[in-house]
């Protein structure tokens, strides 16, 4: 996969500045059900995506910006048919959220560069964190280690 996407100009694997732009503009660069889920905070059909089962070795990205979101060694079958993480890349990619929304008390996640809606946190994952990242899988992009490999090296190539 690239690095770049086409008529997305923010999305990018190697640039951390903040991206913030209007919904209009959003609207106008992202896939419809990637903007329904990543700006509307809404939530893809459990079962229905194509990361839920997978076991490759690589990076999760968000799908509207490129910031690495999660590494495929803390995804572990939660059974609750979303993509599930147990840990973050990092402390800054993700931001937390409190939702008080459908009568429940649920902590939303949030891209850290984009502020998109990835989906929720809950305190009944796997050890060592004890933590369930239960994301939608349509705000995922995947890239396989191997090909993560290769951008990189590419890249430092051009530097
Ligand atoms: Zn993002």
């Amino acid at each position: 996969m690239d690095s770049t996407k086409k008529n997305n100009p923010v999305y990018s694997q190697s640039d951390t500045s903040k991206v913030e732009i209007t919904d209009a503009e959003w609207k106008k660069i992202l896939p419809e059900d990637v903007y329904y889920i990543a700006r509307q905070k809404g939530t893809e059909r459990p079962w229905t995506s194509k990361y839920e089962n997978l076991k490759e070795k690589g990076t999760y990205y968000c799908a509207a910006c490129g910031n690495a979101l999660f590494q495929s060694d803390t995804k572990f079958e939660s059974g609750c048919g979303w993509p599930s993480f147990y840990q973050p890349i990092s402390k800054t990619s993700i931001i937390y959220t409190p939702d008080h929304t459908h009568g429940m008390e649920r902590v939303e996640v949030q891209c850290g560069r984009c502020k998109a809606h990835l989906g929720h946190v809950f305190e009944d994952g796997p050890p060592p964190t004890g933590l369930r990242y239960c994301i939608n899988g349509v705000v995922l992009d995947f890239e396989k280690a191997k090909e993560a490999e290769k951008t990189y090296n590419d890249k430092s190539k051009k530097e």
